[in-house]
């Protein structure tokens, strides 16, 4: 897919410039190291106009990940949303998905850089792992060891592990990976949380070895309110194959339900799960939650 045309506008540095004219070095520590950090935030066309679910989590996230990998952050969060409601602006999105990516200057050396570049670039962007129910496989990847590295960051080179899943997953014929950690328990999706469905209570691997996703946050939240109880822990693969329903979420993905771990189907239909009513819920708050937080209200 193309993720901009010869009129896409992107924020490059304190400038706002044509995407196709943006550059980068070839001796940038990202593109050697993999030293980037970055968000996945998305944008919903509201009653008010465009409004962005979650920005200051997802900013917030942003600061807190360059703080762990020692890159520079100059932007307040406050800045950086008002930006990013100026770049949705001026590209004439409503419902988008916004990157932004704090990457380094030059540096072949493996230590901290002074200066970060900043990009925000948003594109329009289906649901990640679409809306059909996804034949899933346990991965033969784990997700990193917490120990190697900052797990609870966004940075670009973590996914390089989340590559290797999903491309083992696809060439095996399922539509996405599932993850265990480095102890065999339950971890979470190349690029999404996991839940899953057991005689009415809902569970979900506990932090610690997995991003701690803002969606799973929220649908945490809205499960509780919906009076259904929510155990955060550590699982076994056998506990989600003897699960009734399952699924992921993520901001791009939002909640997407799972038909099959490993081939072996689940019982209860998607559309009698509690995963499929957060879903509902979930689509009704990311535009009401929304209004609420609309700078224009
Ligand atoms: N885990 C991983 C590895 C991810 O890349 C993502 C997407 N950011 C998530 C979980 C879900 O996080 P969020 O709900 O904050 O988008």
């Amino acid at each position: 897919m193309s993720y901009f045309t010869d009129d896409t506008v992107v924020f490059y540095n304190g400038e706002w410039i044509n995407a196709k004219d943006a550059q980068t070095s070839v001796y940038a520590q990202t593109l050697h190291y993999g030293n980037a950090v970055f968000e996945g935030i998305r944008a919903y066309a509201t009653d008010y106009g465009c409004s962005i679910f979650k920005a200051h989590e997802h900013y917030e996230r942003l600061e807190y990940s360059a703080k762990k990998m020692y890159i520079p952050f100059n932007y307040s969060v406050d800045t950086l949303i008002q930006l990013s409601y100026q770049l949705l602006e001026k590209n004439g999105l409503k419902d988008a998905y916004i990157r932004p990516l704090i990457f380094p200057e030059p540096n072949m050396s493996l230590m901290p850089v002074e200066n970060a570049n900043v990009l925000i670039a948003a594109w329009k962007w289906d649901r990640y792992l679409g809306s059909k129910l996804l034949n899933v496989m346990i991965s033969s990847f784990e997700r990193p060891n917490p120990k190697s590295c900052h797990v609870e960051a966004k940075v670009s080179g973590h996914y390089t592990n989340s590559i290797l899943a999903t491309t083992e997953a696809k060439h095996k014929g399922f539509d996405e990976a599932l993850l265990l950690d480095m102890n065999g328990y339950l971890a979470e999706g190349p690029g999404a949380n996991l839940f899953f469905e057991k005689d009415e209570t809902l569970y979900t691997p506990a932090l610690g070895n997995i991003l701690p996703g803002i969606t799973r946050a929220t649908i945490i939240e809205l499960a509780n309110a919906m009076g259904y109880k929510v155990v955060e822990g550590q699982f076994k693969t056998e506990d989600l194959l003897a699960a009734d329903s399952a699924f992921f979420t993520g901001t791009a993905a939002e909640v997407a339900g799972i038909q099959s771990v490993n081939g072996k189907a689940f019982n209860l239909k998607w559309e009698d799960s509690i995963g499929y009513q957060l879903s509902d819920a979930y689509q009704q708050l990311v535009v009401e939650k929304s209004v609420h937080n609309h700078p224009m209200i």
